[in-house]
């Protein structure tokens, strides 16, 4: 493995040269806060240019001779990037790319890796899921949360609408379950083709289906469960525009705020009760019923 350290904006030149010595990873360190209204939200609130990063980074290499050799061109590129050759243990290498590609437990589902897939023994539901399918994985905190909700609550006759539905992971929870409709929808359509990627690869009854829409312009039918993924600003922004998507009694799980956002996502939904509140690593996830 290789540290790579250098404070100008170097970033593209050194993944140009690195580019040439195959490397089989690259972790980028650096330490770049995520804009307000979080990364997935590409209209609210407008999002400023991050401020300049410097480049910090581990990549690693199939064996010790590109890497050394990638330390040389990178050394007569750019004399002033701070470089370090690490050796890293193979059992070390595999373990801390592998680490995230693991199946997650979360409430009564698993959600696996094709290749992590755990021995079907009827305690929980797996959904499959390709890490590389964008947000919903199951490794961040706010889906886990929601699918711990979901769990909880009887959707057997329910429709059900999945807000920002990502890798379709929510939605394919509900479907499993047995809601009667489920209708994940997405403003992005590549998270959309990721969904009905994802949906190919579970067995799933034909009572799901996704769309691309923004659910702000475009209204989609009100439901019994609404399950939205969010960020606080824009569950604040769009309280509203949600809250006329639940149905008289229905139910909302909420997710993708913190602490500090907490009480203001409650008070934009004051129609609603709190039923339930969970937290994961400062992020936080509610269950609401409109009263
Ligand atoms: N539901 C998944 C993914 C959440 S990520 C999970 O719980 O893991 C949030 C998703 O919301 C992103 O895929 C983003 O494209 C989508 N999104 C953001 N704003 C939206 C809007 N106004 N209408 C529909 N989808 C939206």
């Amino acid at each position: 493995m290789l540290r790579a350290t250098v404070v100008d904006d170097s970033e593209e030149l050194v993944s140009s040269v690195i580019a040439d010595f195959s490397p089989v990873a690259i972790h980028d360190l650096a330490d770049r806060p995520l804009p307000p209204g979080g990364l997935w939200d590409p209209t609210y609130p407008p999002i400023p240019d991050p401020p300049p990063t410097p480049l910090h980074w581990n990549v690693c290499f199939s064996d010790a001779g590109e890497r050394d050799r990638a330390a040389e061109a990178l050394r007569a590129w750019l004399p002033h990037l701070s470089i370090e050759a690490v050796d890293l243990p193979d059992e070390d290498w595999a373990a801390r790319s592998q680490a995230s590609l693991t199946a997650v437990h979360a409430g009564r589902f698993i959600i696996a890796p094709p290749w992590d897939l755990p021995p079907d023994d009827g305690a929980a539901t797996v959904i499959v899921i390709e890490p590389s399918m964008g947000f919903g994985t199951g490794h961040h905190a706010t889906t886990r949360m929601c699918l711990r909700l979901l769990s909880e609550i009887d959707v057997a006759d329910a429709t059900v609408l999945d807000l920002g539905t990502g890798s379709g992971v929510l939605s394919m929870a509900a479907a499993l379950m047995g809601a009667r409709s489920v209708i994940g929808i997405d403003i992005d359509q590549d998270a959309i083709d990721s969904a009905e990627a994802s949906a190919r690869m579970n067995t799933l009854p034909d009572t799901i289906a996704f769309q691309v829409l923004d659910f702000r312009n475009d209204p989609p039918t009100p439901a019994d469960l609404v399950l939205a993924n969010l960020t606080g600003g824009m569950l604040t922004s769009s309280a509203a525009a949600i809250a006329a998507l639940v149905r008289p009694h229905g139910r909302l799980i909420l997710s993708g705020f913190d602490h500090t956002e907490v009480d203001r996502v409650i008070a934009a939904f004051d129609r609603f009760m709190e039923r339930q509140r969970l937290s994961e690593d400062n992020w936080l996830a509610l269950h609401l019923q409109a009263r």
